[in-house]
């Protein structure tokens, strides 16, 4: 059994911005059922919620602050967490990056670096002298200080980095090292300096025992100058200690037979069923309610990396092929504003819903026809994979992730039962437009369609085979 120490910023259901969250919130339970003894630490923001009691563990002196440590658990689960409690850093409004406006906190570096020199406390056997981890499993920039600064400390635990996106650097002014007391030995350009910044998430990729990306795909793609940043080439550097493990999904979370957020339950024997959540669907957006017409639906963050342009250089002509579109998200104000005027124009056709909303997003996976995920890049993406659970065709770009989950639909694949989705490769509205026309082809065959339905549900995306991957890599390190 392994003591592992699993650092991030954020875990559904405490409190989620972003995919990070599904990830973070599911694999340490995944470990805990693999009988591991694994503990989260996380920053207590005044959004965290949380239905489990909380008592306090102990107090820190740390870098001339008072910290306290709080102790929880995992909603429905064993996974003990650990919040870092400093009010004066985190008992505000907003989420964890940004303020109530949508505006990055200017002290996200302190907040942030103040949460890894705790989380080292931790993983010295500093905060609960009878606990030491073996392994400390640190995701993305926010945690990047704690495999660097570990890496100044004697009988250390092992450590791993895990990039959910690389396009989130944290990245500072220079001067912020000085701001932040960082050791000397670690500001070099060998180092977390970056052209003469502050990088957090070069802590892990330099210190780290071993980086994990979120898919097979991603972890080759980021050692290329298109998704790398500029990091490529320390990337390539450590590719002996650079691998993918696809995430899983929430099972439970994410079942169209026992969904309390859709209309109607339903599985692959009774896909049919599946019609009475689009009916629900058309008509939360205050769309035409016909059943024939085939639906799109995409729900996520408008920014580019989604191809959202791509979307709304695609929509005008969309709208000529006989389909309905809906879409939740929020992101870029510009990119909010071109699909609401799109909307106003297409009244009948295009129904948007800026805004975050959990059911919904339940809906609409269970409702649509077809899913869109035209990313110019994807880590690993999780949303195609709940499509294909709910029957939901995705539409993809075969990027990262998206590569690696879903299996395009042709002729042989059609034949041995494994095609699941379309998958598109070049980020451009033609190449979306072609693949559109494609699934409406296929839509218009009931039985192909129904085919390509019932491959996607019985896909295996639990959680369980991935966990046993990391499982593997912690006892190889
Ligand atoms: P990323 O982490 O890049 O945002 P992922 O596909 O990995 O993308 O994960 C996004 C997660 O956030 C999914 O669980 C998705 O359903 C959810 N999500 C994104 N935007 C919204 C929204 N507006 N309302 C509800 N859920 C959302």
């Amino acid at each position: 059994m392994k003591k592992i120490l699993f650092v991030t910023s954020e875990a559904h259901p405490l409190i989620k911005t972003g995919g990070l969250a599904d990830v973070c919130g599911s694999l340490p339970k995944a470990l805990a059922e693999l009988s591991q003894d694994i503990k989260l630490i996380i920053p207590n923001y005044q959004a965290l919620k949380t239905t489990e009691k909380i008592r306090f563990l102990c107090s820190l002196r740390v870098d001339n602050r008072n910290i306290n440590i709080l102790e929880t658990r995992m909603p429905d689960s064993d996974v003990i967490v650990w919040l870092v409690d400093y009010p004066a850093y985190y008992n505000f409004p907003g989420n964890p990056y940004v303020d109530e406006l949508g505006e990055p906190w200017l002290n996200n570096a302190e907040r942030f670096a103040l949460f890894c020199r705790i989380a080292v406390e931790a993983a010295m056997g500093r905060v609960h002298q009878d606990w030491k981890p073996d392994v400390v499993h640190c995701n993305d920039w926010q945690t990047g200080l704690v495999p660097a600064l570990l890496s100044l400390e004697h009988n250390r635990p092992s450590t791993v980095f895990t990039i959910h996106n690389m396009a989130y650097q944290g990245l500072f002014p220079g001067r912020t090292a000085a701001v932040l007391n960082l050791p000397g030995k670690l500001w070099h350009p060998a180092g977390l300096e970056f052209h003469e910044m502050l990088s957090f998430i070069k802590g892990g990729l330099i210190y780290a025992d071993y980086i994990t990306t979120v898919s097979p795909t991603y972890a080759l793609e980021i050692q290329t100058p298109e998704f790398g940043y500029g990091l490529e080439g320390l990337l390539e550097h450590r590719k002996e200690s650079l691998g993918g493990i696809i995430n899983g999904i929430d099972l439970e979370q994410w079942n169209p037979e026992d969904d309390r957020y859709i209309a109607q339950n339903y599985t692959a024997a009774t896909i049919h069923k599946k019609r009475i959540n689009k009916a629900e669907l058309q008509k939360r957006f205050g769309l035409p309610i016909i059943d024939d017409t085939p639906l799109f639906g995409l729900i996520g963050r408008l920014v580019e990396q989604k191809g959202i342009d791509l979307i709304l250089e695609s929509l005008p002509e969309m709208v000529t092929m006989g389909l309905q579109f809906v879409l939740l998200g929020s992101g870029d104000k510009d990119f909010e504003k071109q699909l609401q005027k799109l909307a106003d124009l297409y009244p009948d056709k295009i129904a948007i819903t800026i805004g975050y909303d959990e059911s919904l997003a339940h809906l609409i996976e269970a409702g649509a026809d077809v899913f869109l995920m035209p990313s110019r890049f994807e880590p690993c993406g999780l949303n195609q994979m709940y499509s294909q659970r709910y029957g939901t065709i995705p539409i993809v770009r075969k990027t990262g992730g998206l590569a690696d989950t879903v299996t395009d639909t042709l002729p042989e694949t059609i034949a041995n039962d494994t095609a699941s989705g379309i998958v598109f490769n070049e980020a451009s509205s033609g190449a979306l437009l072609e693949s559109i026309k494609r699934a409406l082809i296929l839509y218009s065959s009931a039985g192909t369609w129904k085919k390509i339905q019932t491959n996607a549900m019985k896909k295996d995306f639990s959680w369980q085979h991935s966990a046993e991957l990391y499982l593997a890599l912690y006892k190889n390190l």
